[in-house]
């Protein structure tokens, strides 16, 4: 369900007086269904040489035409007036891993410029480029970090639900290593609507496609902490409804709406509060004992006690950093020393926006969510050398119970500070845990992926 503001200007006069007012003018998402097309159009796709044409092989592969346009004459593919004669653009794809200066930027990204206006609602723009590093000669870098900017500002233009977002390969990564083509058909699907202006950096060749795409998590086993409402809920459905057998985990006092998720999804509950000194060896117990295997971890229960800084107590203080950091901790620790867990295992913690860019009243919050950040990145160089992989998804405003507690003119504006100019759902999220839990996102490590709608927080 769009809120309310959003089905008003949707259609109608709603949409006339908004367009008229200048004011947002949000859309429903295209989201993720099993079985549908990847992409609702053809794809254009701008480069040349052997890269272009392995990504074009992928497309074709997964039922998309795939429209070549060399860099140097790429123009909208057909006129705007046989629109109802050829569909408009699903996606936009460029192939940059060649760049080597800033100017070689122009003939792609002006040629993708003219191709905007054809591009469908919810379409994507997707950029495939080298990520820059200090190594880089000067104008090397300067090309590949230019990538950054031009498609986060890109992102910012466009409307009616399309996003832009990319992809930085490590230097020895090549174009059609199973990760990139992995994040790829996650970054053009409905699987990640409310990702926008976002980068995945895939740093090695690692992984494998599923042989079902529908269903990437067969045969998997994966833990999700507070999983008994919201968000955490919505990720043990999708993990489940990607094949995973889940265990939910959730503290005593919500064990009813704990026990009809497990039963929900065909899982298995756990109650336990995930600050308990031995949470790591009890989850681990549960896996092992009721299914064999642990896999998947997803770190997703988290706390807030906001103050400011000036009124806080330690009580407040210190609760949000047990739970949301130091009994992640904790558990990974326990996980990590224990012979059946790392084995490419796949850890997501559930970061934040505030853990980016700070928030007035939640230094302690944000310090915990800055914190799974720091965690991630030294736990991918711990399990790099078993297969595994750590990541964080860092939500934005996404629509909850919580953020339903807002007052409504706060929650008003904060819904809007992005570029879909609306709140994301619970399911978003969950979409991009379930992608980074997946063997296709074996080569993406240590990343940060904000599912915010390109929240104007922060980078
Ligand atoms: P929520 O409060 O609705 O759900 C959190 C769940 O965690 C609850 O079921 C709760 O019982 C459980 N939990 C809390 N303490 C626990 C403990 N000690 N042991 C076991 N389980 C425990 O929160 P939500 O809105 O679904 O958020 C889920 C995660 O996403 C959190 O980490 C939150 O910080 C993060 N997040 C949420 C938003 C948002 O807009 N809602 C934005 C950014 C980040």
């Amino acid at each position: 369900m769009a809120d309310k503001y959003t089905s008003l200007v949707s259609r109608g006069w709603g949409r006339d007086v908004a367009k008229r007012l200048g004011l947002p003018q949000p859309v429903e998402l295209r989201r993720y269904r099993p079985g549908e097309a990847i992409l609702s159009g053809p794809a254009l796709l701008i480069g040349s040489g052997p890269a272009a044409e392995a990504i074009a092989s992928a497309l074709s592969s997964w039922g998309i035409e795939a429209r070549r346009e060399g860099a140097a004459d790429a123009a909208a593919p057909r006129a705007a007036d046989d629109g109802a004669r050829s569909p408009k653009l699903g996606a936009i794809v460029l192939v940059l891993d060649g760049i080597e200066r800033p100017e070689d930027l122009s003939a792609p990204l002006l040629a993708a410029g003219r191709a905007l206006r054809s591009l469908a609602p919810s379409g994507r723009v997707i950029t495939l480029s080298r990520r820059a590093s200090t190594q880089d000669e000067p104008s090397l870098g300067a090309a590949r970090q230019g990538v950054e900017g031009a498609l986060r500002s890109l992102a910012r233009e466009l409307r009616a639900g399309a996003t832009g977002n990319g992809i930085l390969l490590a230097e020895d990564v090549p174009v059609d290593a199973p990760s990139v083509l992995g994040a790829l058909r996650f970054l053009l699907s409905g699987r990640s609507a409310f990702v926008d202006g976002q980068f995945l950096t895939v740093g090695t060749s690692a992984g494998g496609l599923p042989a079902d795409p529908d269903r990437p998590l067969e045969g998997k086993v994966a833990v999700v902490t507070g999983a008994a409402r919201n968000i955490g809920a919505a990720i043990a459905k999708t993990l489940a409804r990607d094949g995973a057998k889940v265990i939910a985990v959730d503290i005593p006092a919500a064990g009813e709406s704990l026990a009809q998720v497990a039963n929900d999804v065909r899982g298995t509950a756990l109650q336990l509060d995930i600050t308990r000194r031995d949470a790591g060896e009890r989850i681990l117990e549960h896996a092992l004992g009721r299914h064999g295997r642990l896999d998947v971890v997803v770190h997703n229960a988290g706390i807030t006690r906001d103050k400011l800084l000036a009124n806080m107590d330690a009580a407040k203080w210190d609760s949000v950093i047990d739970v949301n950091i130091a009994a992640q901790l904790r558990i990974n620790e326990a996980l990590l020393a224990s012979e059946h867990f790392g084995d490419r295992a796949h850890i997501v913690s559930v970061s934040s926006t505030s853990g980016i860019a700070g928030n007035r009243g939640q230094t302690n919050y944000a310090a915990s969510k800055a914190g799974v950040i720091g965690m991630v990145r030294s736990t991918a160089a711990r399990l790099a050398a078993r297969g595994g992989t750590a990541n964080a998804v860092a939500p934005g405003f996404i629509e909850t119970e919580m953020t339903a507690r807002m007052p409504f003119a706060t929650r008003e504006v904060a819904r809007r500070l992005n570029s879909l100019q609306q709140g994301g759902r619970p399911q978003d999220v969950a979409e991009a845990i379930a992608f980074l839990a997946s063997d296709g996102a074996s080569g993406i490590s240590g990343n940060v992926l904000r599912v915010c709608g390109q929240n104007w927080m922060g980078q």
